[in-house]
């Protein structure tokens, strides 16, 4: 049995509907469907969320936000109209006001974007509606409760062959209204898929799946067609984005995979993501990723290695400061510390006065505009002279490696490049790798 999830551009317009009336057709193990609210059209469109985050906006500060919801109402209703559907959405819009008008949350205003595409939705599939906030828990903090989650959604659905849950929000024990964070419909998805015990949760994007760079910096980038859940934590914290980082822990834990798929080219395989998978794709890196905006701080000291806790006060240094550390290469006599530079230069200053009051080390520098490099496979592993080569690669464009860390779990080494070579280190990486 498949849990689908479809986003915010799947379900943008009517003609957008019909496409996934048709997905959700295809193959009858597809029961359940989670929705996102309806994005984008087209570049230049609106996001309802962002529309109705700006009613909130304008409720909250005493202006008007009549003609904002206006443009929400006409979305919801173009869809309504052209798939005929039996929605009272008068009253829905006129509750929606009112509570918006009277202070309601705007967590609440946010979530009314999905609630009523879970609606339409639900009529169009000829589905029962199930409101997430009766099967979405979060506590009074706004963080979810996974297994109150997991035990109500599972009872909720268990009586139902198949449903239409919305994506993105719940509600705390006292029934207010709670949202994750944007792009949450995802995390949602692999709730639902995790509740049903799904064999694939599914998720229709605009987008076929992970590349194996971003396909600004390399524009004919390979798809992934098989990602481990590691590989994907380590791919998108260095910024490759296609599913919300929260999505991965229901559906990993009870070993289900993810199918990333388009729902403009649905005959595509897509990217699945599982927990382990053989060494199947044609290369051995999975994929490319990084982003810009850090700082290395080198800490050096004559005999530092001798010298027990030095490690420890270089991080208190750190952490006394909100500063949360990225990697630590470390050598005999040196010690780095990478970190975001946003997060350094407000007490740059500091930090380092800091540092020096508590390790007296013989020298401090810090060099900013660093980009993080990540070249991440499973396969690194098995394979022969794979640092060798990447480092060719890097070096062979006359760029200077900066700094190199490499995971522990050989699953991914890390290079720090100076911000201006990014772009042409990642496009030297993937000539080696893919292009050989
Ligand atoms: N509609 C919400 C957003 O725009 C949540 C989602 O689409 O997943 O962030």
């Amino acid at each position: 049995m498949i849990v689908t999830k479809f986003g915010g551009s799947s379900l943008a317009d009517a003609g957008q509907f019909r496409k996934v009336k048709q997905i959700m057709e295809m193959d009858h193990e597809r029961k359940y469907a989670v929705p996102s609210a309806p994005g984008k059209r087209g570049s230049g469109d609106d996001k309802v969320t962002d529309l109705l985050y700006a009613c909130h906006a304008a409720a909250a500060e005493g202006k008007p936000f009549k003609h904002i919801l206006e443009r929400i109402r006409a979305r919801f209703e173009e869809i309504r109209s052209e798939l005929a559907l039996q929605v009272d959405l008068d009253a829905e819009f006129a509750r929606i006001e009112k509570d918006i008008a009277s202070g309601a949350s705007r967590d609440y205003a946010a979530s009314r974007g999905e609630y009523l595409n879970g609606k339409l939705l639900a009529a169009y599939l000829e589905m029962p509606f199930v409101d997430a906030k009766d099967a979405v828990r979060f506590d009074r903090d706004g963080r979810l409760m996974e297994e109150e989650t997991n035990a109500l959604l599972s009872e909720k659905l268990h009586s139902l062959a198949r449903a239409v849950v919305p994506g993105f929000y719940g509600a705390d024990p006292d029934g207010n209204i709670r949202t994750f964070s944007r792009g949450g419909s995802d995390v949602s998805g692999a709730l639902v898929a995790r509740a049903v015990n799904a064999d694939i949760y599914e998720n229709w994007t605009d987008v076929t799946g992970f590349r194996m760079a971003d396909p600004r910096i390399v524009p004919d980038a390979q798809y992934i067609s098989t990602l481990t859940y590691r590989e994907l934590r380590e791919l998108s914290y260095m910024g490759a984005s296609v599913l919300h980082e929260d999505a991965v822990f229901p559906v990993r834990k009870a070993g289900i995979p993810t199918n990333i798929r388009n729902t403009n080219d649905p005959k595509h395989p897509g990217t699945m993501i599982r927990a382990n998978a053989g060494q199947d794709n044609a290369h051995i890196i999975t994929g490319i990723a990084g982003h810009k905006g850090f700082s290395i701080v080198s800490v050096e000291k004559d005999m530092m290695n001798a010298e027990l806790g030095f490690g420890r006060r270089v991080l208190q240094a750190f952490e006394e400061y909100g500063i949360s550390f990225e990697h630590l290469p470390t050598g005999i006599d040196t010690m780095c510390v990478v970190v975001h530079e946003k997060e350094l230069a407000p007490h740059k200053d500091e930090v380092l006065a800091r540092i020096r009051e508590l390790v007296q080390p013989d020298t401090i520098t810090v060099s900013d505009h660093l980009a993080l490099i990540a070249t991440v496979g499973r396969g690194m592993v098995r394979a022969f002279g794979t640092a060798a080569r990447l480092f060719t690669a890097i070096s062979s464009q006359g760029i200077s490696i900066r700094t190199i860390d490499q995971g522990s779990s050989e699953l991914n080494i890390i290079v720090g490049v100076d911000e201006d070579d990014f772009e042409v280190a990642v496009r030297a990486i993937y000539d080696a790798f893919v292009r050989m």
